[in-house]
This record gives structure tokens, sequence and C-alpha cells, in this order.
């Protein structure tokens, strides 16, 4: 899955040309940087692959959640919906925009029920934030339909699904702005980055405004430009960028990949009794980062999952028990556990984080296993797994 996996001589090239310049800053230096833009570069090859108007990048998918919610103005005390299988990061950047989290249980796509979202709505909803998870997507169709019906803002957090799409239009790119990112464990990698990206240019301006301390990047140097909104230094680098630039070069084959060896995967699995996919709305569109699937009960799961890992089957996560993902082990969220006072200001009816109840959430989570798909397993390898995929999964299905 990793775009660390692939890694050479076109990432060195790119990085290279930076350093002849030695301008590693984004903007400015023009005549010293020869021409080289990194990150321009990418932002036009990224809005281009996904015919969307605009691409902003930035320092991590973090800080593209949390500048695509400033650049569409969501603030202290709005409410925001997503849901309680992601990462910390979705609802950190809510938080620290002084916005509120508010959770609401996911379906057998893992991802946001559509269905789910009318009961958790209240007059402060402000935004609706699916979460693409493994490479794959929500019911987003239905999702864009209820943000219409109540006239929602949607930010998609596609962190985990660059490249992926759901019939032909790319995941990040149904609603207001769709977020990003490109650290070292997701499809492509810049070190660290993300992207916002988004067909208004209103919102386009005012996240690149808000992530370079409100510049509007106007003037004729960063002295005399004007500052059109409090904002924050969420700037990539071009190092980083440049790195990205050849990775996004890569996307096809290795989604390309990973489909074939996602493909061989499931069809040994499907075979077994017992064992059932997670709903994928549109497989063309899988990225095929992760294989997942279900077990009847959640001892069999959790069971299997260990089972996997002692066979020597590993990057298998069942993620019910992992406090990067899911709701259940996210003590810091749930004690609030701020380095300071709570960033946000809570009001009466505000979520009591600490008891929160998912329970269709929790049913599906604790019978789900993942199979993370490596871009540079041999034919061996893989058949090797899938031999002892299936053995271990008889024994729990
Ligand atoms: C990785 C990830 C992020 C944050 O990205 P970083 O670049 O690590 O800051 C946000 N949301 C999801 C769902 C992610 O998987």
């Amino acid at each position: 899955m990793p775009g660390f996996e692939l890694f050479g001589e076109e990432e060195r090239s790119e990085v290279q040309e930076v350093l002849e310049t030695g301008v590693l800053f984004r903007y400015g230096f023009e005549s010293q940087r020869k021409g080289v833009w990194k990150a321009k570069a990418f932002e036009e090859a990224f809005a281009e692959r996904l015919s969307v108007g605009y691409c902003h990048l930035v320092g991590s998918g973090t800080a593209a959640l949390q500048t695509a919610l400033a650049a569409l103005g969501v603030g202290a005390g709005d409410e925001i919906i997503i849901p309680p299988f992601t990462f910390v990061a979705t609802f950190e950047a809510i938080l620290n925009a002084g916005a509120v989290p508010v959770f609401s249980e996911i379906d057998d796509t893992l991802c946001l029920d559509p269905d789910a979202l009318e009961a958790v709505l209240t007059p402060r909803t402000k935004a609706v934030m699916p979460v693409h998870m493994c490479g794959a997507m929500a019911r987003i169709d239905e999702i864009v339909a209820v943000c219409k019906k109540h006239d929602l803002v949607l930010i998609e957090d596609a962190c985990q699904s660059v490249g992926g799409t759901f019939r032909n239009k790319p995941l990040g790119t149904f609603g207001n702005a769709g977020c990003f990112s490109f650290d070292s464990v997701k499809t492509i990698t810049c070190g660290e980055g993300g992207a916002i990206v988004t067909d208004d240019k209103d919102t386009y301006l005012r996240a690149d405004a808000f992530s370079d301390h409100g510049h509007d990047h106007l003037g004729e140097n960063r002295g005399l430009d004007e500052h059109i909104m409090l904002g924050s230094n969420f700037r990539i680098s071009e190092l980083n960028a440049a790195v990205g630039f050849a990775q996004l070069r890569r996307l096809d084959t290795i989604i390309g990949i990973q489909k074939r060896n996602h493909a061989a995967i499931q069809q040994a699995i499907t075979k077994i009794p017992g064992i059932q996919l997670r709903t994928i709305p549109d497989p063309d569109g899988d990225t095929a980062t992760f294989l997942t699937f279900f077990l009847a009960e959640e001892t069999a799961a959790r069971n299997a999952a260990k089972a996997l890992a002692a066979a020597g089957v590993g990057g298998c996560p069942y993620w019910y028990d992992n406090n990067w993902h899911y709701y259940r082990q996210w003590d810091h969220l749930k004690q609030m556990k701020c380095a300071a006072k709570p960033p946000i200001v809570f009001y009466p009816e505000a979520p009591d984080y600490a008891h929160l109840h998912f329970p269709k959430s929790d049913s599906l989570m604790s019978r789900a296993i993942s199979m993370q798909i490596m871009v540079g397993w041999s034919e061996a390898e893989l058949s090797r797994r899938i031999e002892t995929t299936v053995n271990v999964l008889k024994e729990y299905a």
C-alpha cells in the first residue's frame, strides 16, 4: 500500500532540482529559483488528475483538514458530523478549529452511514465530513443528497483514498472540498504532506491564505501583500513537494498492482463459508490498499487476527482494539486530555465524549479484520500468504 515501497531515481532527481536552486520555500524568490516550482507543479498535476478546479498543498493531511474547515467558514461551536472509525486527525482538526465533532454510526462500507445522519442533525450542524477509509468509498452519493437537502457543507476526508473513484468521479471531489494526506504510510508520499481540492475559487484562495498566515500572495513580494485573515503556518516545503510530484506519476502503477494482489486474495477467501466482505459501493473505484472482511463474531475475529500474525501473515489490523482509528480506544478524547484548557467551549447539549455508544459500529468493527495490500510482494510471497490466510480463516470462520 504505501508509496514508500516504490521510491527511487525519479524522486531523487526531483529533489535534486530543488537543491540545485537553493530555494526550498514554495513562494517568492522568482529570480533565484530558475523556474523550479515543485509545489505549484504538483498542485497543477493533482488538480488535473482529479479533474477539479483547484488544489492547494499543505504540510500534512491534518493541516489539510484544518485548512479546509477554516476555508469553508467552520468555526467555534459549529457541529461537524464524522464517523467513529477514522484517524484521530479528523476530530483533532475539528477541535483545533474550536468546532465540535459529532459522531454518527458507520455502515457495512465501514464509512459514515448516510441513513443515520438525519438523526444527529441539530441547528448547530454546519458540516458533514465522511472519511473514505482504507482505500475505498462511503456511499458518497447518498451523503451528498443529505447535505444538499439540509444545506450542509461537505468536506471529504479522502486522506486514505487517493486515486479512488465512485462511478468514475474521483473521491474528494463530491463536496465543497476534499482532503488528502501524503504522509509516509499513505498510498503516495511526500514524506509529510497534504492537499485540499475544490472547485470553488474563493475556497481555494481562503485555503491558500489560511495555510500561510493569511497572506493573499498578491503583492509584489511577501512584504507587500495583505493579510486577509488570521491563519497559521501549514506550508509544505519544495523538498517535500518534489518527492510527491514524482510519486504522483507512480499512482496508477501502485493502484494497479494493489488491485491485482487484492483480487487474488479476495478470490481465495470468499470461498470460505462464514467470511463476509466489506461492502464497497463501487468496486472499480477501490484503490485496494486493504482487503477488509467480517467474521461471525468478536472473539473469532480477534483470535483470527492473532492467528494470522502468529502464522507470519503480517499487516492485518484488528481496528476494534486499535487506538489510532476507532472510538473505543480514544481515551485522550474521552477524557479531553488537552495541553491546556479544552480548545472548544462546551455548551449544555455538547456530546459527552466519555459516554458515547455506537452499537451498529461496534458490531461491525468488532468483527472486522483488514489486510494491508503491499506493492512489493513477489508471486511466491503472495501465494504463500493466500495459502496461510485461507488455512487460518477456515479455523475461525
Ligand atoms: C493519515 C490520515 C489523516 C492525516 O494525515 P497526516 O498527513 O498524517 O496528517 C487524516 N485522516 C485520515 C483518515 C488519515 O488516514
